[in-house]
């Protein structure tokens, strides 16, 4: 008996015309990504994709394919020959499984698409619905809410598969575009960079630090957080620039309480540049109203008007408990918790302002060479390629 890993997706294919380009991306990520198990299988079949499972380890497989985005949920399935007899031995072996699982109520789907087969779905569920009951003992029927559908499907062959493991959703890597996530050591501007990505759009992304000002382990940490990143996106290019020459010169010939404004305004800025040589179409942060000073919409306001790009804020909305959430779900967190400190922290002022005002911040800048600043920072710029086994 065959065992295939079946997988969902639901959102690419509403795509109209552009549906096989998606559904190929999506193809060739799954094909890329478990190249790392072996010589694997993988096929379109009546609008749904298909792994081999062989004798390949299931949840290895699993967990790599669920990570992908665009897999709405996978289930392992067996194919055999279809026959009544067999169809109800194997729905029986599966309704088992679930009942070590801790399952009580279960309920027997089935999809007949080969009209060919003599017998019609209702009296296919019926039949090994009965089966399963009859050997048993303490599980029941619910057909409203039960703990398990076991799903057959007569096609070809017979299909019969019962739990469903989600995955994330979202659009095939690279299909849409790419974009510059501003990453820092949080734990906001990864879980941006995870959303912008689970909608398609490959990232790369940038980083600011103080060093020496900062430590070793401060730059490492967006290493780390590039890498688990990498583990959606198959690897993510990291460039890394020194922002401590803008921030002494800023320390030097402004206003205290502007430190934090002009240096958000410098880090756009240079990120706009760098997402433009690197065909990015738009920016990426981690930003969410009001969290703290420099994310008023006063302060927003200011700093967007650094660049010209548009510049996704996927957090505007969301609350820290939401956010947390998210960065656990996809393993972010624990690093980012981690005590290192970004650029952010160096010359931090007292009392940063809150409700800055672009023609006051714009004179300020009228005290710095911008332009030398800006240049010399890109000039020095590293750029690493992370990739999730490295
Ligand atoms: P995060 O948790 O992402 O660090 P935050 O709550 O600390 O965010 P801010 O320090 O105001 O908020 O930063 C807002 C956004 O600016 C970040 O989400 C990130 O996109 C970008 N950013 C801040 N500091 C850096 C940095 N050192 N390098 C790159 N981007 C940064
Ligand atoms: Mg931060």
């Amino acid at each position: 008996m065959e065992k295939v890993l079946i997988i969902r997706y639901g959102e690419i294919s509403l795509k109209g015309l552009n549906r096989p380009y998606f559904e190929n991306t999506l193809l060739k990520n799954i094909r890329r990504s478990v190249r790392q198990i072996g010589d694997i299988r993988v096929y379109k079949s009546h609008g749904r994709l298909y792994i081999d499972l062989e004798d390949y380890d299931e949840e290895d497989i699993i967990e790599i394919v669920t990570k992908i985005f665009g897999v709405v949920s996978v289930s392992i399935a067996y194919i055999f020959e279809a026959n009544m007899e067999k169809i109800c031995e194997v729905a029986l072996k599966q309704a088992l499984e679930c009942v070590e699982e801790g399952i009580k109520t279960f309920k027997v789907e089935t999809k007949r698409a080969n009209k060919n087969f003599p017998v019609k779905s209702p009296e296919i569920s019926r039949t090994v619905g009965g089966y399963i009951l009859e050997h048993i003992d303490g599980l029941k029927v619910d057909v409203h809410n039960p703990d398990i559908r076991i799903n057959v499907e007569v096609r070809d062959k017979a299909y019969v598969y019962s739990r469903k493991i989600p995955g994330f959703g979202g659009m095939p890597y690279g299909s849409g575009g790419k974009a510059m996530v501003l990453l820092s050591g949080g734990i906001d501007s990864p879980v941006a960079g995870w959303l912008v990505a689970k909608r398609g759009v490959e990232i790369e992304a940038i980083h600011y630090h103080s060093y020496p000002f900062t430590s070793d382990r401060a730059k490492e940490k967006v290493i780390d957080l590039a890498r688990i990143l990498s583990k959606y996106c198959t690897k993510i290019r990291l460039h890394s620039v020194n922002l401590l020459n803008i921030q002494k010169a800023i320390n030097e010939k402004c206003h205290a309480e502007e430190m934090t404004i002009l240096s958000r305004r410098f880090m756009m800025a240079i990120a706009e540049r760098v997402a433009v040589e690197r065909k990015c179409k738009a920016l990426v942060t981690g930003e969410s109203i009001g969290q703290v000073a420099s994310q008023t919409l006063e302060s927003i306001n200011v700093t967007n008007a650094a660049v010209n790009m548009p510049v996704f804020r996927p957090l505007i909305a969301m609350d820290k408990m939401d956010i947390v959430k998210i960065s656990e779900k996809i393993d972010t967190y624990e690093t980012s918790i981690l005590p290192f400190e970004d650029c952010c922290t160096v010359f931090l002022p007292d009392r940063p302002v809150t409700k800055p005002r672009l023609e006051r911040i714009l004179k300020s800048e009228e005290l710095l060479d911008v332009e030398g600043l800006i240049s010399d920072a890109i000039n020095n710029m590293e750029v690493i390629t992370v990739k999730p086994e490295d």
